[in-house]
């Protein structure tokens, strides 16, 4: 079930980091599976906000395929206990202390899965010891539980993507919420963790949107348009050439070109001191309303 197979249409990215005072270059891309016009500038974020929590799923394939399907039938009262060791190892995960005003810090991003390659992801992430933020899709979620409880076991951090996938911009205020809604609560039943922040598909929102969350919405400082060139080479230099320290990287799990590209781009910024953490660790646990926008202070 690839509903994420649909390329990310980048609208915006950008900012300066007010708390850790890091300052990145700003990213304004505007595509449409394609040609991508370019442009910088810069937005002060702040503020900080609340999780909510609420919505509706259903099972999807890899519970039946892989013995999960007592999951499945009853995953919207998955089991607490069950779910201890996963909930314990991403509190850990959250509690690891990393200074970014300190460390060259780097967030790698990875959405619209959890997919077939996020597994080979995991692995290629945990010989780096690298931490990344998976903006996962509740449909997705539901195709693949085993995969994004096994996501959240090697410490990473989930953030919701939405349920379908769709352009938050042309739904209702209720559509967005709902959208918004069913994704957390397929997480949730699947990890008993709800995401803390969000990332809109196709990085498309407007003040009506974002009056429906008041979580942060994060973007990207780095677009690596693997969507576009399903091309390892490419995807990888791109990421290492445009690295700056407090980058937010924009990857999507569901190529395998993408997660082919990956031992290059570990390898390559492990060497240059980089420690590779989540938006939450990033930001020290907590993230601005808004990651990355042109918008800047107007906006929050
Ligand atoms: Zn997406």
């Amino acid at each position: 079930m690839n509903i994420g197979a649909r390329p990310h249409r980048p609208v915006r990215a950008g900012a300066k980091r007010g708390k850790a005072r890091m300052i990145a270059t700003a990213v304004l891309v505007t595509a449409s599976c394609g040609a991508g016009l370019l442009t910088a500038g810069t937005g002060t974020v702040q503020a900080a906000a609340r999780p909510d929590v609420q919505g509706g799923g259903r099972p999807g394939p890899e519970s039946s395929r892989t013995g999960l399907s007592g999951l499945s039938e009853t995953w919207s009262k998955a089991s607490t206990a069950l779910l201890q060791p996963v909930i314990a190892a991403a509190e850990g995960a959250r509690g690891r202390p990393v200074d970014c005003r300190r460390a060259k810090c780097v967030a790698l991003t990875f959405d619209d899965g959890p997919g077939q390659y996020t597994d080979a992801l995991l692995r290629q992430l945990a010989a780096y010891r690298a931490r990344a933020t998976f903006y996962v899709t509740g449909q997705n979620v539901v195709a693949y539980p085993g995969i994004l409880r096994r996501t959240v076991a090697a410490g990473h951090e989930l953030g919701n993507h939405t349920w379908s996938h769709p352009n938050l911009t042309r739904l209702s205020a209720a559509g967005v919420r709902a959208e918004l809604a069913r994704a957390d609560q397929a997480v949730k039943a699947v990890t008993g963790l709800v995401p803390r922040t969000i990332r809109p598909p196709y990085g498309a929102f407007n003040t009506a949107v974002r009056r429906q969350t008041s979580r942060p919405m994060v973007m990207w400082s780095v677009d690596t348009l693997d969507w576009l060139h399903r091309d390892s080479a490419k995807v990888a230099k791109k990421a290492i050439k445009s690295v700056r320290p407090g980058s937010v990287i924009l990857f999507h799990d569901i190529h395998p070109t993408t997660v082919r590209a990956m031992p290059q781009v570990l390898k390559a910024l492990s060497k240059r001191g980089y420690t590779f953490v989540t938006v939450s660790q990033m930001f020290g646990g907590n993230p601005p309303r808004l990651v990355y926008s042109r918008g800047g202070a107007g906006l929050l």
